[in-house]
């Protein structure tokens, strides 16, 4: 977790260089395979080893990424429940054989911080990952990772969710200051899949509508053209307007028809690219 704390206090990349390459991967939700498949006794190797084997890969990988994100839901087991401690250290073991000079970027998902926080739930995540929000910049691109459990139920943490609400007008005042290339957001859970007024699907993966509106007219106004998202375990997406909601399929268990993997993005002055790859077919050599 080092190498993420220095990444927010030093990183002065603010100024546009070259094109660049990050990886956008999530779910790896060490025990979701054996609970799907109904174990009772619930084993992770299975999850350890995409990591690990995802992990190999993107230290191979040139150029070397500026830096990886993980978006949400790192283990299965919900705050307080069984096998929770153990996942969390398998899953920081995992972690820990990512080169040193790919910092890791961390967004809350819905198995870190509860389906309901509290704020012991968030003062547990904030205690082993850091800030459940904040920005950075890279490589003359801003970025902004939101806690969008807060979105889907604040009932316990209404001042939590004010506070990010607060913290977000200003930090949007900051990007539209300066003149970053690109202003992008990574948050867990996605606004919506395919098409903005979708209802909601059966598992309630989305953002609520009326808030969904209200988030994307903002974020949008304000310059963002890209938020990565996961929690669907399955890849979708589409367009609010000329903003691209990214949804990324999960590192770990699938709940459709894609194989666990990660999304490569490469970044260039004037637009975004991103691909999504399985474990095993993740390139290493990435044509910028
Ligand atoms: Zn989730």
């Amino acid at each position: 977790m080092q190498c993420f704390d220095n990444f927010k206090k030093n990183n002065k990349e603010s100024q546009w260089t070259e094109p660049f390459v990050f990886i956008h991967s999530t779910d790896p939700q060490f025990g979701l395979i054996d609970r799907m498949a109904g174990k009772h006794v619930l084993k992770w190797d299975k999850e350890i080893q995409l990591t690990r084997d995802a992990i190999k890969a993107v230290n191979r990988m040139q150029p070397k990424p500026k830096f990886l994100v993980v978006g949400g839901d790192f283990v299965h087991s919900m705050p307080g429940n069984a096998d929770r401690n153990q996942q969390m250290c398998d899953f920081q073991m995992c972690l820990d054989q990512l080169d040193k000079d790919i910092p890791l970027v961390f967004a809350c998902g819905n198995h870190d911080v509860g389906d309901c926080p509290t704020n012991d739930t968030i003062d547990e995540y904030r205690r082993d990952f850091g800030d459940d929000y904040y920005w950075f910049t890279c490589g003359g691109v801003f970025s902004i990772v939101l806690n969008s459990q807060y979105y889907k139920d604040d009932t316990h943490v209404k001042d939590l969710t004010k506070k990010q609400d607060k913290w977000l007008d200003e930090v949007l005042d900051i990007y539209k200051q300066h003149n970053y290339k690109h202003l992008v957001v990574f948050q867990h859970i996605p606004y919506f899949l395919r098409e903005v007024y979708e209802k909601d699907d059966r598992f309630k993966t989305c953002i609520k509508e009326d808030l969904r509106i209200k988030m994307l007219y903002k974020l949008h106004k304000s310059g963002a053209r890209y938020v990565f998202s996961g929690h669907y375990h399955s890849n979708a997406g589409g367009m609010y307007k000329d903003l691209e909601q990214v949804v990324t399929s999960a590192l770990g268990g699938q709940l459709g028809t894609d194989q666990s993997g990660l999304r490569v993005v490469k970044v260039y002055e004037n637009s975004i690219q991103h691909q999504y790859y399985s474990v095993d077919e993740i390139p290493e050599i990435i044509q910028l």
